[in-house]
């Protein structure tokens, strides 16, 4: 999905990456990458323009975070603008106060309009409704066919009236049906052009004023790129578009429309259509597709919670100690408090990209009692014992394990991983930061 955009993108961004201090001619260049791989995915050269001086803008002008290097601040800038570009928050279907919902679905032929109609009735089936669907295009030829039979597919009423029928009665004896046959949401079918015209927006307008429609969603084919952007501006003019649905967003689709959309009419995407099989149609989440673009997993919010949980003074200064050896229980004790101040391991591991696939995470033991048992142990030290291990005998251990409410044997296992993590530290001098992560793994083993 949207491939080349998120190849060219993460290149743009990856150069940035691992820098600890980027130049002006770094910013720029990534601006100019990031400019070209949206143009080449199709988007509208307004936003192209608006987006690129807002990154820039924010890049050059950021407030120093510390745990986030320039470089993954810059990531971090592109992914909010990219999420801010689709819309930011989950744009919701808004369900009428009294029922039915009625949902009227407009669009050019081919969009993908009669498949997301069937897709939709099974989403909100998914979510315990009763939905009806209403085969009001009797232009195109089978259309009415096509949904009574996908209909019975996934076992959702269709009601129709052939294709000699007016759409608009068709569209208000469905409110009558909706009513006697207990349904909470009426999902429209109407007839599409291969071209707007005026013809079909007036029949349009009118339908709406006679079924004063919850919503009016859009199809439209992300294939076509900016003539949907085209496409989606007219109708919205005419009708009053309150949302989008972006279909085939699994091909080879460049990503112009999912982009742009929003950014031109003011509409949100509020749902996207991922293939042909009649599956319930995915609710659209501009930050979960960002993020897929820019290749990230949910690393962000692992970002995230790192910038606002750890100490990078703190993690610094220890990093310091581990290449001089001079590594203590006082940091040992630190460094998994760090890492507890993260969250739950099993959950921190399985956001970053690839290791959700880790054979053997699972039996990973990392709760949390476990830490704090462990941090217990610690704080039950003399300040002396945390220096300096060796004079730990028979019987300061027995006075550690009872102050801290655990077993001598536990005490004696911390006491090992910590020679363990203190031995590899030596052995690894130098590699100190990519140390303090291993260490900290293999001591909770
Ligand atoms: P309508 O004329 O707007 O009602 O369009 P249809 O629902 O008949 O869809 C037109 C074609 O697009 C059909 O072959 C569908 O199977 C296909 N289609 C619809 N939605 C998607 C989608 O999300 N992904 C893909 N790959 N094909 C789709």
């Amino acid at each position: 999905m949207l491939e080349s955009l998120s190849n060219s993108l993460q290149s743009a961004l990856n150069r940035l990456r691992g820098k600890g201090r980027l130049t002006e001619a770094d910013v720029q260049e990534a601006m100019r990458e990031i400019r070209l791989a949206l143009l080449a995915a199709d988007v509208n050269v307004k936003v192209v323009r608006d987006f690129v001086n807002r990154v820039r803008e924010r890049a050059v002008g950021q407030d120093l975070q510390k745990s986030l290097t320039p470089g993954q601040q810059v990531v971090k800038i592109v992914y909010e603008e990219l999420t801010e570009l689709m819309g930011g928050a989950q744009a919701r279907i808004q369900m009428a106060s009294k029922p039915p919902t009625v949902v009227m679905l407009v669009g050019l032929q081919g969009a993908g309009k009669t498949t997301a109609i069937a897709k939709l009735g099974l989403a909100f089936r998914q979510h315990q409704h009763r939905p009806l669907l209403v085969a009001a295009d009797v232009y195109r030829p089978a259309a009415i066919d096509q949904l009574k039979v996908l209909g019975k597919q996934i076992d959702i009423p269709v009601f129709d009236q052939g294709a000699d029928a007016n759409p608009v009665d068709i569209a208000k004896a469905s409110l009558a049906e909706a009513e006697r046959a207990g349904a909470d949401i009426v999902l429209i079918d109407t007839a599409g052009r291969l071209h707007i015209d005026d013809q079909l927006m007036e029949e349009l307008e009118g339908m709406k004023a006679a079924v004063q429609p919850t919503e009016i969603l859009l199809v439209v084919d992300a294939m076509t790129g900016q003539d949907a952007v085209h496409v989606a501006e007219t109708f919205h003019q005419r009708l009053g578009v309150t949302g989008v649905i972006l279909t085939k967003l699994d091909g080879d689709a460049r990503g112009g429309a999912a982009l742009t959309v929003r950014a031109v009419t003011g509409c949100p995407i509020k749902y996207v259509g991922l293939g042909e099989k009649i599956e319930p149609l995915e609710p659209f989440h501009p930050d979960r597709l960002a993020s897929r673009i820019l290749g990230m997993g949910d690393v962000l919010s692992l970002i995230e919670r790192a910038q606002e949980r750890i100490d990078l003074e703190k993690a610094k200064e220890m990093e310091a100690r581990m290449r001089t050896s001079s590594f203590t229980l006082n940091d040992f004790q630190e460094m998994f408090r760090q890492v507890r101040n993260l969250g739950p391991l099993d959950q921190v591991l399985k956001m970053i990209p690839g290791m959700n696939r880790m054979k053997g995470l699972e039996n990973i033991d990392l709760n949390d009692r476990r830490f704090l048992r462990m941090d217990a142990i610690i704080s039950s030290m003399t300040p002396a014992e945390r220096e300096d291990p060796s004079v730990m005998n028979a019987s300061r251990r027995r006075r550690i394990a009872n102050g801290s409410g655990t077993t001598v044997r536990e005490v004696n296992q911390l006491l090992n991983q910590f020679e363990q993590t203190r031995e590899m530290m030596k052995r690894f001098t130098g590699m100190g930061k990519r140390m303090s992560r291993r260490g900290a793994m293999s001591a909770l083993k």
